[in-house]
């Protein structure tokens, strides 16, 4: 018995219990899409909310600065084999707190203040730790940045140049908006030609790599970086995967990734983070994720096409993946006023920039959406024939946000979050 025999602990504190229930309520009843959220098992809940939240763990199994650490060693030996087998890793470091500390971790292990980074701009999808101006990784580093083009989809000609220009060090490929696959090939061949690190920050297509729906980036990069809150369906936390070609580039290249987490930048790991995670990468290893993955971009790819039929613009036309980048400039709605009706009506997504916006980041022209949480629930083409009906329908007449709310909340009723 892991848990004894009463669930309910939290009854003693009523404030929390009540507003954890309140939101258990929310998500039981509205369509989560916004594209790097998710609902885990509870096979990972109950791990993240086991007695391995106690313990110090600083170090790294077998050499750790605290007692008592026997099954924690094992717990994330475990988990760091699972992380290898699945991305076809060399080296796996599971301790970063987050996605944007195994980032910072990078940065940390391979330059020096004031080395060149180069990273696709966060208004045409780049994530803020891969050299966005108000960040870090902008101040303490030299940040180039390439973009789309005017097709919305990479822009390889551009980020040639600049790498041959600026000669970075270190190279980020990865996205949190961008609605197409990555060509990891091409970024290589521009990163081996100048002699830098190739980083694949996989945070938001975690789970679509590991299901064999978005090519991998194991033969290409030097190193992987994840989150695996995303679609990967795992507690909130990161990832730094060293690549068989990253050893080839440089032997040292684990001893410096683990160093730089801690003692560089961490204490102690969140083991209970980190058990969690090990769950979370055997369900993603098993057959009916590939179906979870496949039946993501399915239900991404009805969306749009549902979409496109009602006259909507999507950026890049479409999508290969599980998210969607709306242009509602035709629809003559802003992103936020599209976010706060479409929220009204049960269905939660965000507004955000989209490339070349004429808005600014605060009231940005887009809307962007995706289906990893909806598919996780078991909805499929079907329902996303739905959902693209109710979105038109709101942002057309922002009056039918109430009967739209209840239709959703039978279409949640029948679509569980998963136990
Ligand atoms: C989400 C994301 C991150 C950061 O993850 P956090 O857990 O929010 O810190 C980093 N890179 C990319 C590409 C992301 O999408």
């Amino acid at each position: 018995m892991l848990f004894g025999k009463k669930e309910n602990y939290l009854g003693k504190d009523k404030e929390v219990a009540f507003l954890i229930e309140k939101e258990t309520e929310r998500q039981k009843t509205s369509l989560e899409m916004i594209p790097s959220e998710n609902h885990t098992s509870r096979a990972v809940r109950q791990a993240l909310g086991s007695l391995l939240t106690d313990k110090y763990a600083e170090g790294y199994p077998g050499k750790r600065y605290y007692a008592g650490l026997e099954y924690y060693d094992k717990l994330e030996d475990l988990c760091r084999e699972r992380a290898k087998k699945l991305f076809n890793a060399v080296h796996a470091n599971v301790q970063p707190y987050s996605g944007s500390p195994a980032n910072h971790a990078v940065y940390y292990a391979l330059l020096e203040k004031g080395d060149t980074v180069m990273g696709m701009s966060l208004p045409h999808g780049g994530h803020l730790t891969h050299g966005w101006k108000v960040n870090f990784s902008s101040k303490y580093y030299n940040s180039v940045q390439y973009g789309v083009d005017q097709t919305h989809f990479i822009d390889f000609k551009e980020a040639e140049r600049l790498a041959k220009e600026c000669h970075p060090k270190l190279i980020w490929v990865g996205a949190t908006a961008y609605p197409r696959i990555f060509d990891w090939e091409r970024f290589s061949f521009i990163a081996d030609s100048v002699g830098a690190y190739l980083a694949a920050d996989i945070a938001h297509i975690a789970g679509l790599v590991a299901g064999g729906v978005h090519p991998s980036p194991a033969p290409f990069a030097h190193i992987m970086t994840t989150t695996t809150h995303k679609t990967l369906r795992g507690p909130r936390g990161g990832m730094i995967m060293v690549t068989e070609k990253g050893i080839q580039k440089d032997p040292d290249l684990p001893k410096k990734i683990d160093k730089a987490v801690f003692p560089g930048l961490q204490g102690g790991p969140h083991e209970n983070a980190i058990a969690a995670i090990a769950v979370c990468l055997k369900e993603a290893s098993q057959e009916s994720f590939k179906k979870y993955a496949e039946q993501i971009v399915k239900n991404s790819k009805t969306l749009a096409g549902e979409l496109l039929k009602y006259g909507f613009k999507l950026v890049s036309g479409g999508t290969d993946n599980h998210l969607i980048l709306v242009d509602l400039r035709n629809k003559n709605i802003s992103g936020p006023e599209a976010q706060d009706i479409l929220e009204k009506a049960g269905m939660t997504m965000n507004k955000n920039s989209i490339p070349f916006d004429p808005n600014p980041p605060f009231n940005p022209s887009g809307l962007r959406m995706g289906t990893p949480a909806i598919t996780t629930r078991g909805m499929k083409e079907q329902e996303m024939i739905k959902i693209a009906g109710w979105i038109n329908e709101v942002i057309n007449d922002k009056n039918s946000c109430s009967k739209v709310r209840e239709e959703v909340r039978e279409l949640c009723s029948r679509f569980p979050l998963p136990e």
